[in-house]
């Protein structure tokens, strides 16, 4: 478990926190943060758990987890989480309107990361997942920097261009000291509905090659199938619609590898 730099602030009443990377965008990241963060809560009941969304230019939890709306503001002016399925959630998306064109460059995104870091009354939680944007820029940079992460989940498809973003997420974490807890291989299988043949869409063993590379735990594989994606854009998140599925049960998994 990482001490964190000195200059890092814990977040109030936030005992570990989880961040949510990967190199590229689309692979499926924000889906593994939110059914991570239901699978964290399914597992053990009595953790108490938040999900913060900095990804600031495409908030994807408040419609994954099917919420809208602005937070309340508590007596000391700290923004109140929505809650949801049992998760606390925290989304630049409460913050701005959904057609509103991000337009923030450079000091407006990082004050809105502030906000989200330091305004935000989580009250006691056990673990914080959070949805980093993809890549390897100031805001993976700054959220690393200003609070104590306890580990970091990469997501990656199998797929070469994946990998190698990937590779560089794994560097940029090990570079400010935050721990890599292991690789989500996600997509990384198809199985047809009709004749169950599978098909390795993105390459088969892309992240395991990886992961022996950099010397990382594989935390598990989710497929690519429809009922996570139709889940997700209903609002009612795989592990928490279908807790049975086999897919479920992939996060889940993933989620025991965690902690
Ligand atoms: P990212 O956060 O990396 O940009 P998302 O989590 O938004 O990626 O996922 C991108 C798209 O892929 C979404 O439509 C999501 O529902 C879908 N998706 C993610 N993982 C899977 C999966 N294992 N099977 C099917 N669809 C998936």
């Amino acid at each position: 478990m990482s001490r964190g730099l000195p200059k890092q602030k814990p977040i109030e009443g936030v005992k570990q926190v989880i961040v949510v990377a990967s190199g590229k965008g689309g692979v499926g990241k924000s889906t593994t943060a939110v059914n991570l963060a239901l699978a964290l809560a399914a597992n053990d009941s009595s953790k108490a758990i938040g999900l913060l969304d900095v990804d600031v230019y495409g908030p994807s939890i408040p419609k994954m987890m099917n919420l809208k709306g602005s937070p309340e503001l508590s007596q000391s002016n700290l923004m109140r989480p929505l809650l949801n399925y049992g998760v606390a959630c925290m989304s630049m998306g409460f913050l701005v309107e959904e057609t509103a064109p991000v337009v923030w460059r450079g000091l407006m995104v990082m004050s809105a990361i502030e906000k989200l870091l330091r305004q935000v009354d989580w009250g006691q939680l056990d673990y914080l997942v959070v949805d980093m944007p993809p890549g390897t820029g100031d805001v993976q940079l700054s959220v690393s920097q200003n609070i104590p992460i306890s580990g970091a989940v990469i997501v990656s498809t199998p797929q070469d261009i994946a990998l190698m973003d990937a590779h560089k997420g794994a560097e940029m974490f090990r570079k400010v000291h935050v721990p890599v807890l292991g690789l989500v291989q996600n997509m990384s299988v198809f199985q047809c509905p009709k004749c169950k043949h599978k098909t390795h869409i993105f390459g088969a063993d892309g992240a395991r090659k990886l992961a022996q590379i950099l010397d990382l735990d594989i935390l598990g594989d989710i497929p690519l199938h429809l009922n996570i994606r139709e889940a997700s854009d209903i609002g009612q998140p795989i592990v928490f619609s279908q807790p049975e599925s086999d897919e479920a049960r992939a996060y889940l998994r993933v989620a025991a590898e965690v902690v």
